[in-house]
C-alpha cells in the first residue's frame, strides 16, 4: 500500500469538494450583498442628481422672483422710459433672465422692449400654474416662445390693479446638466469628456423637467422605452414651484462606484478561494506523510481487531488455547498484517492503548465462552516497553478483574527480541503479573540477541519455540540438539514449551518425540476471526470428552 497514494482517495476529494462548498456558501451571500450595496449606492447617486438639478432650477427662479421684487420695490409698473430702463438693466444683470415685461390683465405685454423684446405673437401658453403658495401669491406659465423655445414667464401679482411684472426664463438654463448633476468629477473624468456637447457623451442617459401636471419644460437625451434592471430611474420635486425632475441613467455610467466594491468582493472571494485549495492541498499532502495519525484514527474507529490461533496439545488432540493476532480491518474491508503497523505503533507509544483495546475486544467477544472452559488459555503479545512501567500491572489487573476470562487464564508474550532496559525493574513486575495470576511466555525463543539463560532469569513460564527451529528439527542435526536441551532445561525448570508454525504432520511427530506437548501452526488452523474460533471452541467440546467445560474447571 502507497501511503502517499491514500491522500488522493476518493474519498478525500468528495470531503474536499463538500467543504469547498459549504465554505463557498459565505461567499455567495457576501457577493449578493455587495449587489444590493451597489445597487443601493447607485439608487441614492442618480436621486442625488435628481435633487441637485432641481435645486439649482429653484435657486435660478428665486433669483428672478428677487430681481421682480426689487423691480416692484422701486415702483416699477408701466412702461415709462426710466421704468422700461430699470427693467433692461435687471434683466442684463440676472443670467437667467432672458426678458422682463409689464402684463395687462389679459396676460398681454403692453410695452414690448426693443431688441430683447418678446413679441406677443410669438408666445403660445401651454400651462399656467395656480398662485405658488410658497412664493407670495407668484404664478409661473409655460411658455413656447417662436421656434419652439420653452420659458418659464414667473410673474409678480399686482397690488390694487396695478400691472403684473414678469420675468421669462429659458427652460434650458434649468435642465439638468450631465457633467455636473449626473457624473461627479471622476465619473466625468473616467467618461472622458469636459463638455456634455461632445458627441457620444451621456448616450443612453436621460433627463427630463416638466410641471406637476407633465406639461414638458425640457428633455435631454432619448428616453428608453422601458426602463429595464440596467437602468437607475431617479426623480425629485420642487414644491416651491411645482417642478418635477427626472433622470434614467444606464447601471454602466455609475460603474466607477461599483467596480470599487466589486473589486473588494473579488478580491475577498479570490483570497477565501485561494486560503482553502491551499487548506486542502495542506491535507491531502499532510494525510499521507502521517501514518501515526492513521493509526491513531483507526484505533479510535475500532479498526484493530484480534485474530485467534489455536494452540494444540499435540499429545490428546485438545484445544488448549489461543493466541490473539491483532489484524488491522480496514473500512474497505480488507485486512492488513501486524507486521505494516506493530513498529511504529511501537515506537510511537500507541502501542499500549492498542494492546489495552485488543484485550477488552477479546474480553466481550470470546470471554464468556473462555470464562466456562478454565483449561484454555489466551495469550497476548507484549510489546518488551510495555513492562518497563510497573502501571502495567494494575492496568492489566482493571482489564480482566471485570472479565469472564480470568486471571489465570491470561498469558502475556514477551519477545526474546526486544532488548529489556531495566532488567530488575522488568522481573519485579513479571513477578507482580505473575502474583496476580496471569503467566509469562517467552516469544521467538533461538532467534533474540539476549540469549536464553538471560531471559529465564525473569522467571517466565513458558517458552515459545520459533518456527526457525521447528522447521529444521528431524532435518539438521545441530538443531534438533538445541531443542532438545531447550525441552529439558524448560522442563527443570518446570516450564512449558508451546512450538511455533507446526505446517505439516511429520513436525507434529518429531515434537512429540523429543517431548513438546503443545504447538500452533497452520497444520492445525491459522488465525481466525472471533466468530470462526468460537465454533471450533464449541466443536472441540463435542469432540473429546475431557474437554468438556465442566471438567475444565478441574
Ligand atoms: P508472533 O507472535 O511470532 O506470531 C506468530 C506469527 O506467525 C503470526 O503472524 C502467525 O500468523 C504466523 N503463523 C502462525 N502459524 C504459522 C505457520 O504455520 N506458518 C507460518 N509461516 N506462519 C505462521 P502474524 O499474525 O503476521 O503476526 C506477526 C507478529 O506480529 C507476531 O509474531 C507478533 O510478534 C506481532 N503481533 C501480532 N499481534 C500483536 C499484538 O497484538 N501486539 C504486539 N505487540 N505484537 C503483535
Ligand atoms: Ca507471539
Ligand atoms: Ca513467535
Amino acid at each position: 500500500m502507497s501511503l502517499f497514494a491514500r491522500g488522493f482517495t476518493r474519498q478525500n476529494f468528495v470531503a474536499i469538494a463538500v467543504g469547498v462548498f459549504i465554505a463557498c456558501v459565505p461567499l455567495v451571500v457576501f457577493n449578493f450583498w455587495l449587489s444590493g450595496v451597489i445597487d443601493q449606492l447607485g439608487q441614492e447617486e442618480i436621486n442625488l442628481s435628481a435633487r441637485n438639478a432641481i435645486v439649482r432650477a429653484e435657486h435660478r427662479l428665486d433669483l428672478a422672483a428677487d430681481a421682480l421684487n426689487a423691480l416692484a420695490a422701486v415702483g416699477v409698473g408701466t412702461c415709462e422710459a426710466a421704468e422700461r430702463s430699470a427693467m433692461q438693466r435687471a434683466t442684463f444683470e440676472n443670467a437667467a433672465i432672458k426678458d422682463i415685461t409689464i402684463l395687462d390683465s389679459a396676460g398681454h405685454s403692453i410695452c414690448p422692449q426693443g431688441e430683447t423684446a418678446t413679441a406677443d405673437s410669438a408666445i403660445r401658453r401651454v400651462y399656467s400654474s395656480e398662485p405658488l403658495s410658497a412664493l407670495k401669491g407668484y404664478a409661473l406659465d409655460v411658455l413656447t416662445v417662436g421656434n419652439d423655445q420653452r420659458m418659464i414667464r414667473l410673474r409678480r401679482p399686482a397690488a390694487g390693479g396695478a400691472n403684473e411684472i414678469a420675468a421669462l426664463v429659458p427652460t434650458s438654463l434649468l435642465m439638468p446638466q450631465y457633467s455636473v448633476d449626473l457624473f461627479d468629477a471622476h465619473a466625468a473624468r473616467a467618461f472622458g469628456a469636459a463638455s456634455h456637447s461632445d458627441s457620444g457623451k451621456g448616450d443612453g442617459i436621460y433627463a427630463r423637467l416638466e410641471t406637476r401636471n407633465h406639461a414638458m419644460l425640457g428633455e435631454v437625451g432619448q428616453r428608453p422605452d422601458e426602463a429595464g434592471a440596467d437602468m437607475f430611474v431617479g426623480s425629485s420635486v420642487s414644491r416651491k414651484f411645482g417642478l418635477h425632475a427626472e433622470m434614467i441613467v444606464p447601471r454602466a455610467y455609475l460603474a466607477h462606484g461599483e467596480w470599487g466594491i466589486r473589486w473588494v468582493g473579488l478580491l475577498v472571494t479570490g483570497a477565501v478561494v485561494t486560503l482553502l485549495g491551499l487548506f486542502a492541498a495542506f491535507l491531502t499532502r499532510r494525510e499521507p506523510n502521517n501514518p501515526v495519525a492513521d493509526i491513531e484514527r483507526a484505533l479510535a474507529a475500532g479498526e484493530f481487531v484480534p485474530y485467534y490461533q489455536p494452540v494444540v496439545d499435540i499429545a490428546t488432540g485438545q484445544l488448549r488455547g489461543a493466541e490473539v493476532l491483532v489484524r488491522w480491518k480496514k473500512p474497505d474491508g480488507s485486512l492488513v498484517l501486524p507486521g505494516a503497523f506493530i513498529p511504529l505503533a511501537e515506537s510511537s507509544g500507541l502501542i499500549r492503548a492498542m494492546t489495552y483495546d485488543l484485550m477488552r475486544r477479546v474480553s466481550d467477544e470470546v470471554g464468556p465462552a473462555i470464562g466456562q472452559r478454565l483449561g484454555l488459555k489466551i495469550s497476548f503479545n507484549f510489546a518488551g516497553k510495555l513492562f518497563a512501567d510497573d502501571a502495567v500491572v494494575q492496568d492489566v489487573f482493571n482489564i480482566f478483574a471485570k472479565s469472564p476470562i480470568k486471571m489465570s487464564q491470561v498469558v502475556l508474550e514477551v519477545t526474546e527480541r526486544d532488548p529489556i532496559e531495566n532488567f530488575a525493574v522488568t522481573r519485579q513486575i513479571v513477578s507482580s503479573l505473575q502474583g496476580l495470576g496471569v503467566r509469562i511466555a517467552i516469544d521467538d525463543v533461538g532467534t533474540g540477541h539476549s540469549g536464553l539463560s538471560y531471559m529465564l532469569k525473569l522467571g517466565v513460564d513458558i517458552i515459545k519455540i520459533d518456527k526457525m527451529f521447528v522447521d529444521s528439527i528431524g532435518t539438521d542435526r545441530n538443531s534438533t540438539t538445541i531443542v532438545e536441551t531447550l525441552v529439558d532445561l524448560a522442563h527443570n525448570m518446570r516450564m512449558d514449551v508451546i512450538a511455533e508454525g507446526v505446517e505439516n504432520f511429520e513436525q507434529v511427530m518429531h515434537l512429540r518425540e523429543i517431548g513438546i506437548r503443545a504447538a500452533q501452526g497452520y497444520v492445525f488452523a491459522p488465525p481466525l476471526p472471533g466468530s470462526a474460533f468460537l465454533k471450533l471452541v464449541d466443536a472441540m467440546d463435542a469432540l473429546g470428552e475431557g474437554a468438556a467445560p465442566e471438567r475444565d474447571a478441574a
